[in-house]
């Protein structure tokens, strides 16, 4: 089997409200780019890749001479096609070969007539649970509908989310507002839902002072994690020593490298795997792998999702023995999605594993022009800036936080 052509089409496909992050936000939309990867056998296999607001089209378009004449099933050749860790020094291929190896484990899943969990060992659980991942939100451009600010309505958000999903773990997406402020929130989900888990995200904000004061103010509550609440493996090194809480990340420890130094050394309790970030599903799975290894726990990141790259997650997690926690997924900020039948649905908080061969989803055809269209109208936008804060631009450690609600 060969791989006989490669399309690529970047589509905006519209949330709820902007998203507040603590390097920016998402505009109220998320910016993705769909690729479909065909064989001369007629198979044509889907990935996803996206995240930073702007089109990766191009990007795929320049991969073509790479790969047109390889087979799909030779994965671990693939690697080395286009993502050699010297090789690729000047043109950093990772999340590009991501969404490729996702593709070819679609072909290969539906040339065997098998999901692509049993290419990895077969699955170990059926549906993967979800936490609710709360954005401080920007009221809607347009309708003014949506908005995420003040302690009432974050509560009464992750209320109205775990009534109509089932979500019973929380995380905070901080690291936008005053730490006193979000501690106030984070308080105030933990009060709301004392039974539910619970974990704050900042995007390494906090400076090391902010850190501890913020993880001693919550230590005593149900926390699955701190996650990434300071820059760096050595700032997490010296935070663990006296926060006595678990640190987790999905910034820091994202290759084999990182994690490498992480059991040499310490610093961060809990893995967040991204399949586009590691560069793959299978990259995820070698690296739980090690983790489990030396009894480091994992959990499955979003780093923003449409029904495709959401297939790859699921399919991760139904593998995994080691994800003890909550995956993450922004999916249910999303007003639809661009794979055949609409959106996937939450039951009791989580998703089912897809069961059909391959990846298990289809695009709509109909659903990608509309939003193509829409890309083409809107085009990117500037994930590191904040549309209600002109000439703002994060820092590392923050002190420029937004204005507090004073409601
Ligand atoms: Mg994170």
């Amino acid at each position: 089997m060969k791989i006989s052509d490669i399309r690529a089409v970047t589509v905006s496909v519209p949330l709820e409200a902007p998203l507040l992050h603590s390097n920016g936000a998402h505009w109220g939309r998320f910016v993705r780019t769909l690729v479909e990867i065909e064989t001369d056998e007629g198979i044509v296999g889907l990935g996803e890749m996206g995240g930073g607001g702007q089109s990766a089209q191009r990007a795929f378009d320049g991969l073509k001479p790479y790969l047109l004449g390889h087979d799909p099933l030779q994965l671990e050749a693939l690697r080395f096609k286009i993502a050699n860790p010297t090789a690729s020094l000047y043109n950093n291929r990772t999340q590009l070969l991501a969404a490729i190896e996702f593709a070819c484990l679609d072909i290969i899943g539906q040339k065997m007539g098998v999901p692509v969990y049993q290419l990895l060992g077969g699955k170990l659980r059926d549906e993967i649970p979800f936490a609710s991942y709360l954005f401080f939100r920007l009221p809607h451009l347009e309708t003014g509908q949506g908005e995420v600010r003040t302690v009432d309505q974050l509560v009464r958000h992750a209320s109205e989310l775990r009534a109509r999903h089932g979500f019973r773990t929380h995380k905070l997406k901080g690291g936008v507002f005053p730490p006193e402020y979000e501690l106030a929130c984070y308080q105030a989900l933990a009060s709301a839902f004392p039974e539910d888990r619970l974990r704050y995200d900042p995007n390494a904000a906090l400076s090391m002072e902010d850190a501890l004061r913020f993880g001693r103010a919550i230590s005593h509550l149900n926390n699955d994690y701190f996650e990434d609440p300071i820059w760096g493996l050595n700032g997490m090194r010296r935070l663990r020593e006296s926060v006595g809480m678990l640190l987790a990340t999905n910034t820091v420890v994202v290759n084999f490298e990182q994690l490498a130094a992480n059991i040499l050394s310490p610093a961060v309790d809990v893995i967040l795997l991204d399949t586009t970030f590691w560069g793959g599903i299978r990259a995820c799975v070698k690296a739980a792998q090690i983790c489990e290894t030396f009894q480091y726990s994992i959990g499955v990141h979003s780093s923003g999702e449409l029904g495709v790259q959401l297939a790859t997650m699921l399919h991760l997690g139904a593998v995994l023995p080691n994800m003890t926690m909550a995956a993450d997924a922004h999916y249910h900020h999303l007003l639809d999605d661009v794979i055949q039948g609409g959106k996937m649905s939450y039951r009791d908080g989580a998703i089912a594993v897809p069961s059909e061969p391959g990846l298990g989803v289809k695009l709509d055809a109909d659903k990608v022009s509309q939003y193509a269209e829409e890309y083409r109208r809107l085009g990117d936008y500037p994930y590191d800036r904040d549309p209600s804060r002109p000439g703002w631009f994060p820092l590392i450690p923050n002190q420029r936080w937004a204005d507090r609600p004073t409601k």
